[in-house]
């Protein structure tokens, strides 16, 4: 079998939303800001230039090395060195509890399973990434399960769908968001990511993950109008 080259490979595009679930939308772990994505992810999801639509979900243990309720004498927000069992040592944010498998705060927004729902009618492929499953390791890019050691299914069904390029949305633009755009420009995948669909932990590290980003190679815009543009450009031009 030939091996798939994303950057010669005729443009095919996918969406990727990253973590948009209901803790860190309206539950334990609100981001600022969060509450407005709803109309510029119905916009994103009703578009007809993806070929495929994957959804990220953080997808905790209740005993999850991430939470601060897991290490007494430990706040929310502080870092710690926790063991990695791959790494000896690892340096951890600690968060509130938020996304445990099987409650409220771990599922999908409305709008994205609904988006996704009709996308499926519509023929497009859709897939859901589970992360931070393990309950020894944190991760915040979805292609990864286990911080750089284990890959998740995600760069498998991008590139089993001939996936040349992502559009990438959701929050949080500082963490799981940083990272996954990190990733897939390792990727060679080219990432566009449309700041008027994510939402930032911080102000000043939402910044300056927005800088590390371009820098990476990553196209980053404003809005989602001036996204789709740019993913029909490429797409006519193909
Ligand atoms: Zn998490």
């Amino acid at each position: 079998m030939p091996a798939f080259n994303p950057q010669t490979a005729p443009s095919r595009w996918a969406l990727l939303l990253v973590d948009v679930q209901h803790d860190f939308v309206d539950g334990s772990l609100a981001v600022p800001g969060a509450d407005r994505l709803q109309g510029p992810l119905s916009q994103l999801l009703s578009s007809s230039h993806f070929s495929q639509i994957c959804a990220t979900r953080d997808m905790h243990p209740a005993d999850h090395i991430s939470f601060a309720s897991t290490h007494a004498g430990h706040e929310a927000f502080e870092e710690l060195d926790v063991p990695h069992p791959a790494r000896g040592s690892v340096r951890q944010k600690l968060w509130p509890d938020h996304c445990v498998a099987g409650t409220r705060g771990a599922e999908l927004l409305g709008v994205v399973k609904q988006g996704m729902q009709e996308a499926e009618q519509r023929g497009v492929e859709c897939v859901e990434v589970h992360k931070g499953t393990d309950r020894q390791v944190d991760s915040y890019s979805g292609f990864v399960t286990a911080q750089d050691v284990l890959f998740s299914p995600l760069a498998a069904a991008l590139f089993g769908a001939h996936v040349t390029r992502v559009l990438i949305a959701g929050v949080a633009t500082d963490f799981c968001v940083r990272a996954t755009v990190l990733d897939a420009c390792r990727f060679g995948l080219r990432p566009l990511v449309v700041l008027e669909a994510c939402a930032g932990v911080e102000e000043a590290g939402t910044q300056r993950a927005v800088r590390e980003l371009s820098e990476a190679g990553a196209e980053v815009v404003q809005s989602v109008e001036e996204a789709l543009e740019k993913v029909q450009r490429d797409l006519q031009r193909a």
